[in-house]
């Protein structure tokens, strides 16, 4: 898989591109992230990529021009399925949404700032608007690096133990169940005595009832989506 992230503050993308994840999947040669400047794509003598909002008001606006430049620059070398701009007015990110962007080969991901991206891009360049949640962020960089984060993790081969990304929370309609490590005992708080116990299937039926339980509990909205035919699904 390929993203490219078009940003104006591309040292906001470092840490999270050389870390982690992210870093195993580049290295496994899974995925490539690669981050343009959209200063490298301004196209007036001053190069800038942000200028006043027509009809007056605070904030500026990235202009239609750079962003056209480097979008169309990207097109020319491969086909992209979507054009994604970040938008706290978008499609609420949700793990269905990345589990089917994740399936894709290559994405652009757009990054706003300011104000925001001149509103011809969103109607004629940009083919889907994803939101991380009902706030406002300074910018777009760490809404994409979100996204990306939440795809990278799911491409074949980039989680060591590939099973693990399919028993998080909302990838089977529920949440995850409580986890414990050593030591078994601390301070008389004790791990519930049936993960100690080696036997497979209490430990399996244990794990998916918490599930049911928080999932009902802690998100009562989302407990339409539990597999049908599950305890407790019409409770709460
Ligand atoms: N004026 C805009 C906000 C602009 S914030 C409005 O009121 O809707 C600047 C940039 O940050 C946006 O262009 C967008 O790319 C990014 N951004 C901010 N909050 C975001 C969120 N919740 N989800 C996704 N992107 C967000």
């Amino acid at each position: 898989m390929r993203i490219d992230i078009i940003t104006v503050l591309p040292s906001l993308l470092d840490s999270f591109l050389n870390h982690s994840i992210v870093q195993r999947a580049k290295d496994k040669e899974l995925v490539q992230v690669n981050i343009h400047n959209l200063r490298d794509y301004a196209t007036n003598k001053q190069r800038s990529v942000d200028d006043y909002a027509y009809g007056g008001g605070a904030g500026m606006v990235l202009m239609i021009e750079p962003v056209v430049q480097c979008l169309e620059s990207l097109q020319k070398g491969r086909e992209y399925q979507e054009v994604i701009y970040m938008s706290p007015d978008g499609q609420p990110l949700q793990q269905s949404l990345v589990n089917q962007i994740s399936l894709l080969s290559n994405v652009i991901i757009l990054c706003g700032h300011y104000k925001g991206i001149d509103e011809r891009l969103r109607e004629h360049f940009i083919t889907r608007e994803i939101s991380i949640g009902d706030y406002v962020l300074s910018g777009g960089e760490l809404p994409a690096a979100v996204l990306a984060d939440a795809v990278i993790r799911l491409v074949p081969g980039v989680l060591s133990n590939e099973s693990s990304a399919l028993t998080d929370s909302f990838q089977d309609g529920l949440i995850a169940p409580p986890v414990y490590t050593r030591p078994a005992e601390f301070r008389n708080l004790k791990v519930p005595s049936v993960l100690l116990s080696g036997h497979e299937k209490e430990i399996e039926k244990w794990r998916f009832e918490q599930s049911v339980k928080r999932t009902v509990e802690r998100r009562p909205d989302r407990s339409d989506e539990m597999p049908p035919g599950q305890p407790g699904k019409d409770a709460g």
